[in-house]
């Protein structure tokens, strides 16, 4: 014999219910089968809220009374020959005006107790019930309405009635012998006292009804049809990873659900657990899925965790006081009085150096929780033994569950390294004595970041999921994003990296997608984009979506966006650049950034600030912290004063040279922003500060190439004009050195302490002295390479090596989280 129990989910419209027919059919093929089904999907809400209504002394509840009628009579309508309908229907309706009784009662009296709630919510099921058996029974398959009242016995504890088994067992066995022949659909989750009065079994308690009379009837397997594919590794509305597991053992399911595993309620595993019944969870929409198989063997070990779920919010209920400290029987008594109070207590932590007990309980009871400790502590606390109770809200449960966990160690360290590298703060926490689950209480705003980390970290062999948001896509941030959808594939199989575009922003328009944005897609994206570019809302949205790994990736060249860095960064999300803005701006704001980084956990990257794709940034980095001391720093750091000096010769016009490399595209729009030396001079700053000088750039000595007479020029052809007239001066300096020897190199040094930009003459010996191209070169002098210097030399521009430096960064980012 099977039981099949069908959720609120398979029975939300006539179209599943005809599904679930067809599942019963097919069930009966093999086996004796009986059911039983929960109310229509959203029943039981809405119920409650008429309730509410009714009670609060507004007829709101009407309508949606007369709506509920009609969804119930337009599924029989749909499920039943015509012939049949009307009986059926005025059946149905007697049951109805029952309800409709009720709650005008409730109406009048302004008032819904627990117990009348009760007979109120069992319209639900009852309802269902009443047409699913009646839809059988005329489609040819026997079937019989089963109220379970008849059979399931409880106390009184309205809206939480406690089973009494031996009676309730007895009475499901004698309810089946005295109607042989028949698929019995039973209603779920009600149940009635001794005395016949309606009780529930609490929310989600169909299962458990399911269990209870699996259990009582010796039943070969008990099935509980949903809409997944049976219990995932996580809530698949949280993280979209999840994916469902074949095998798990009663222990486990019960700490899944226990921990807000919604697809079995915990209690259901009892009965069955006894009784050595398997409980199958398996999906109506989807009956070929095998599902999963609960019982005792845990199955084979995938990860070494089996699920992880959490509780989107609770109150932790902390209290302290010296009194706590060795007095034994304090926690019994808070126990008792909380039990007694009627609050579940869904986790406890001690901390025995705070002499303090935290409680986690729903947050809607955390005022009568800490009423009633206070009271039954009432001459402890006048007497200063114990402290006023405190409530900490806003916070959320999150729970890693296994059979395994017991075998391998360091999971908790795990648990809590992924949370902290991603700047998730950690309130409090708990583990089983079973070692079966570990449950951390974290902000309730890091609950669905929490969970994905996690699922990430243990189910995903380590996959790593990074998240981008974008801004600047002008040549290299569109690069980025065309190297970026080429590489995708490679990244995720051969390095476990899987990047998504969450972002992508400009000046104008911005776009955010939690479930991302295919790379070679946001281009198009943002142009039809409707949402204006706005820094502090990207940000902010960026912050509310509060995805793990998130990078914020910044291609732009203003100085506005980097303004953004420290807060970005106390978001613990990482920064990754080109913009030299930032590391060239005062002191003070280059060390607060990086004061934060380290601060909140996070990374701030920028490679490409200088020499774009060049390792030049990097192996200075390497150097100071493996105790080396840089003395000198000396480099050409800019394509376009490189080709300039390694092209002229003396012969033709130096102002003829560079209109040349101006129509190639190799300056500026306006080359006085190459020759003024700034960008160099910014360039020399941040390699200074990287080795640890503390440097401003009013302090750099920078000779600006432009003539004074042309600065102020109002146009690039005025400009020109202008530097003709100087021609002979740079041819005059260039055959000066020449008759040395010599070349002349526009050159960034930094040596005691001061940093220098100037058109230099250097000697063959000199490692800048066969610089070609557009390249780039800078040469560390220090302790260990006093001789001869390290000197890195190759192509330090152009959209391509940047864009590729870009997504070095990213990558070092992806690699420094766990
Ligand atoms: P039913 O109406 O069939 O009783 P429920 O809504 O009570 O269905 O439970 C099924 C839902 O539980 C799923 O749709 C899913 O969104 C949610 N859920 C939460 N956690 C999990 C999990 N770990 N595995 C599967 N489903 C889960
Ligand atoms: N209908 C009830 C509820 O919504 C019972 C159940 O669905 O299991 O809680
Ligand atoms: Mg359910």
């Amino acid at each position: 014999m099977k039981i099949l129990k069908f959720g609120g989910s398979s029975v939300g419209s006539p179209a599943s219910i005809k599904e679930v027919m067809q599942i019963i059919r097919d069930a009966r093929q093999h086996d004796e089968v009986h059911v039983v089904v929960s109310a229509f999907q959203g029943v039981t809400d809405q119920l409650l809220l008429m309730a509410a209504k009714a009670a609060g002394g507004t007829l709101g509840y009407v309508d949606a009374m007369q709506a509920m009628e009609e969804r119930h009579i337009d599924a029989i309508k749909q499920l039943v020959p015509v012939k049949t309908q009307s009986e059926i229907i005025a059946q149905f309706k007697f049951t109805f005006n029952e309800l409709e009784d009720l709650l005008h009662g409730v109406y009048l009296v302004r008032e819904a107790s627990p117990r009348t709630l009760d007979v109120i919510v069992s319209f639900g099921e009852r309802c269902s019930a009443y047409i699913v058996a009646s839809a059988l029974s005329a489609s040819g398959i026997p079937a019989g309405f089963a109220d379970a009242r008849q059979v399931i016995q409880t106390d009184n504890q309205f809206g939480n009635a406690r089973v009494q088994y031996e009676v309730t067992y007895a009475k499901i066995r004698e309810y089946l012998q005295q109607r042989p022949g028949l698929v019995h659909i039973f209603t779920g989750f009600i149940a009635a006292t001794e005395l016949g009065e309606t009780t529930t079994l609490g929310r989600g308690g169909s299962d458990f009804t399911a269990s209870i009379i699996g259990a009582a009837l010796d039943a070969e397997e008990i099935q509980i049809w949903t809409d997944v594919d049976g219990v995932l590794t996580a809530d698949p509305r949280k993280v979209t990873r999840a994916f469902p597991l074949s095998q798990m053992t009663y222990e486990e399911a019960m700490e899944m659900s226990h921990f807000g595993a919604k697809v079995i309620y915990p209690p259901t595993m009892q009965p069955a657990m006894l009784k050595d019944i398997p409980l199958r969870i398996k999906n109506t929409f989807n009956p070929a899925a095998t599902g999963t198989m609960i019982g005792r063997d845990p199955g084979e070990m995938m990860a070494p965790i089996k699920g992880i779920s959490s509780i989107s919010s609770i109150a932790l209920i902390r209290i302290s006081g010296p009194g706590m400290v060795g007095v034994s029987g304090v926690a019994g008594r808070i126990f008792e009085t909380l039990a007694h109070a009627s609050i579940n207590v869904i986790l406890i932590t001690q901390a025995s150096s705070e002499h303090s007990v935290c409680l986690a309980v729903l947050p809607e009871q955390a005022q009568k929780a800490k009423s009633s400790i206070e009271e039954a502590f009432k001459h402890e606390l006048r007497d200063g033994f114990i402290n006023e109770v405190f409530i900490e809200t806003d916070l959320c449960i999150i729970a890693v569950v296994g059979e395994h966990m017991r075998q391998t160690p360091g999971i908790a360290g795990r648990v809590f390294q992924r949370l902290g590298d991603n700047g998730i703060n950690i309130v409090a926490i708990a583990q089983g004595s079973s070692e079966l689950n570990i449950s951390v209480v974290i902000d309730k705003k890091n609950e669905a970041k929490a969970l994905n980390v996690l699922h990430d970290a243990f189910f995903l062999s380590g996959l790593k999921t990074v998240n981008l948001y974008l801004v600047g896509m002008g040549l290299i941030g569109s690069m980025f994003l065309d190297m970026l959808s080429a590489q995708q594939q490679i990244l995720k199989e051969q390095y476990a990296i899987d990047l998504r575009l969450v972002g992508v922003a400009n000046s104008k328009k911005m776009r955010i997608r939690a479930t991302g944005i295919p790379f070679d897609q946001a281009k198009t994206e943002l142009l039809a984009a409707i949402e204006a570019s706005n820094m502090t809302t990207y940000i902010d949205q960026m912050r509310q979506l509060n995805l793990p790994n998130s990078v914020f990736v910044d291609c732009t060249a203003t100085d506005h966006v980097p303004q953004f860095y420290p807060e970005i960064l106390r978001s613990s999300v990482a920064v990754v650049t080109p913009n030299k803005m930032a590391n060239a701006a005062d002191m003070a704001f280059y060390e607060s950034l990086r004061t934060i980084a380290r601060r909140y956990n996070t990374s701030f990257q920028y490679e490409t600030n200088v020499g774009a794709g060049l390792p030049i940034i990097n192996t200075l980095r390497l150097m100071v912290t493996t105790g080396d001391q840089i003395h000198k720093i000396e480099g050409v750091l800019s394509g376009t004063l490189s080709f300039l000096f390694n092209t002229y010769d003396g012969e033709r016009p130096f102002s003829a040279l560079l209109r040349e490399a101006r129509e190639m595209g190799y300056t500026e729009p306006d080359p006085r922003d190459d020759l003024n030396g700034h960008d160099m001079g910014r360039k020399l700053l941040i390699l200074a500060r990287e080795a640890g000088y503390r440097l401003e750039f009013a302090d750099l000595k920078i000779e600006n190439l432009v003539p004074v007479a042309a600065r102020k020029a109002p146009t690039v052809e005025e400009f020109f004009r202008i530097l003709e007239e100087y021609d002979a001066t740079f041819e005059q300096r260039y055959r000066e050195a020449k008759a040395q020897g010599k070349v002349l190199r526009y050159i960034a040094r930094f040596e005691d302490g001061q940093g220098v930009v100037e058109l230099a003459a250097v000697d063959q010996e000199h490692p800048f002295y066969t610089l070609s191209n557009t390249d780039n070169i800078v040469a560390f002098t220090s302790n260990h390479y006093q001789t001869r210097p390290m000197v890195i030399k190759g192509p330090g521009a152009g959209a391509q090596v940047t864009a590729g430096g870009v997504i070095s960064d990213v990558l070092r980012v992806a690699q420094s989280v766990r």
